[in-house]
């Protein structure tokens, strides 16, 4: 499996308690960073270490980190988002349930680099061990003196906040979940002004996803181009993959940046259920699109996934089997999107409302031969026209479930329902 940064801990009892964790090497990096080092120096180390978001957007971490001005005339906040809504995902919330003091370390740390005093932990409110895990363990940092005041006899001081989401899947947005911390309705801001000159009550806010946040003791123990050389170009690292579905090992699986689909399917997830053969996969959590079963032969990192006109998104992939009814499948994510869609734009409110109605008409044996390009019209009046990428991301599975499997939508349309093995 290789090196193991992320769940190292994950098979030890008690991983989540601290003792545990210092018995592990825990807070090690925390130390380092705030006696040793510059806030600059961590910054430079985190941009050798070709750390991308891990969130999906995959942007560097690093250079986040260095558009926060420097200085203490404002403050400046560290957000990070555990919100989890993405169909398919269900890394962070594993991250957060059996190690969550790697996670504090990492927000320690970051929150030194770009001067942040207050960290707040956005948690998906349905995520009850997760936040009962990470209080606990914020209580005991708090009684080690590693959050407080002048942690570590470093002069820095660092509060952490937990904040329970309501379940609103927009608000694992990056605006939406800064406007939902500031206790309002989890409405997407426009960009520019991007988070970092002016995010959380106006201030420069950093946003990372808990696994990017959780990469960052392992960099400041062992250097930027150590955890690099673990990825591959540009995509340094290890990453949490999950597989979901009709597999025969699903689960977490923390592999080198790059790896090939096809490999964590059939080596690690051991392939399909006895029986089933694959019918196709969703490679990144729901919102990213099919790929059918003669192409997964693609490697799971943000250049090589978007160079096959493919997302990485979560990493982590749904496994569907031949028995499968494509139709019925979109119908599933279309009306997910449409249930979630936050209404502020146009396109997205009516775009997934009339999307979900189309797919539901198709799946009961009511639609007509224009539905198809009906939709592609639909979905190209919402393609990137919006505040928000919820609308882009309502867009892929729709396109990409008609383009490959459009077949199985004419069928359903000329036999007035669905003909699928069930
Ligand atoms: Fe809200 Fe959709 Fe607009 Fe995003 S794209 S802001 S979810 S209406």
């Amino acid at each position: 499996m290789g090196e193991l940064i992320l769940t190292k801990r994950f098979n030890i009892n008690d991983a989540n308690k601290i003792d545990v964790y210092l018995q592990t090497g825990g807070y090690h990096a925390a130390r380092k960073a705030l006696l040793e080092m510059s806030p600059q120096d961590v910054i430079d180390e985190v941009k050798k270490s070709n750390l991308r978001g891990r969130g999906g957007a995959g942007f560097p971490t690093g250079v986040k980190w260095g558009f926060i001005p420097k200085g203490k005339e404002v403050e400046k906040y560290l957000c990070v988002n555990g919100d989890e809504g993405e169909p398919g995902a269900f890394k962070d919330r594993y991250l957060m349930e059996r190690d969550p003091h790697l996670l504090i370390e990492g927000i320690i740390i970051a929150s030194y680099a770009i001067g942040a005093n207050l960290s707040f932990i956005y948690v998906r409110g349905e995520f009850v061990e997760a936040i009962s895990k990470l209080q606990s363990a914020v209580d005991e940092a708090y009684r080690y003196g590693f959050l407080g005041k002048d942690i570590m006899d470093s002069g820095f001081n660092l509060d952490i906040v937990i904040h329970r989401g309501a379940g609103a899947y927009i608000c694992g947005e990056e605006t939406a979940l800064i406007e939902s911390l500031e206790g309002k309705r989890g409405y997407p801001r426009l960009k520019p002004p991007f988070p970092a000159t002016k995010g959380l009550y106006d201030c420069p806010t950093v946003v990372n996803n808990v696994e990017t946040i959780a990469c960052i003791p392992s960099i400041i123990d062992h250097g930027g181009e150590w955890f690099a050389s673990l990825g591959c170009e540009k995509n340094g690292g290890t990453k949490l993959y999950g597989l979901s579905g009709h597999i025969k090992r699903p689960g977490i699986y923390e592999l080198p940046m790059g790896i090939n689909l096809r490999e964590l399917i059939y080596k690690y997830g051991m392939g399909l259920r006895d029986g089933s053969q694959l019918k196709a996969v969703i490679p990144g959590g729901s919102s990213t699109p099919v790929l059918r079963a003669d192409e997964i032969d693609v490697r799971m990192d943000f250049d090589s996934m978007a160079k096959a006109g493919l997302m990485l998104g979560t990493g982590c992939a749904i496994v569907i089997d031949q028995k499968t009814c494509m139709v019925r499948l979109l119908l599933i994510i279309s009306r997910f999107y449409a249930h979630e869609s936050c209404g502020q734009c146009t396109p997205c409110r009516e775009g997934t409302g009339w999307i979900y109605k189309i797919i539901k008409r198709i799946e009961e044996g009511k639609g007509s031969e224009e539905d198809l390009q009906t939709l592609f019209d639909i979905t190209d009046n919402m393609l990137g026209k919006t505040i928000c990428p919820l609308a882009d991301a309502a867009v892929f599975p729709v396109r990409s479930f008609i383009s490959k499997f459009g077949d199985e939508f004419e069928e359903h349309i000329r036999r007035k329902g669905c003909y699928c093995p069930r």
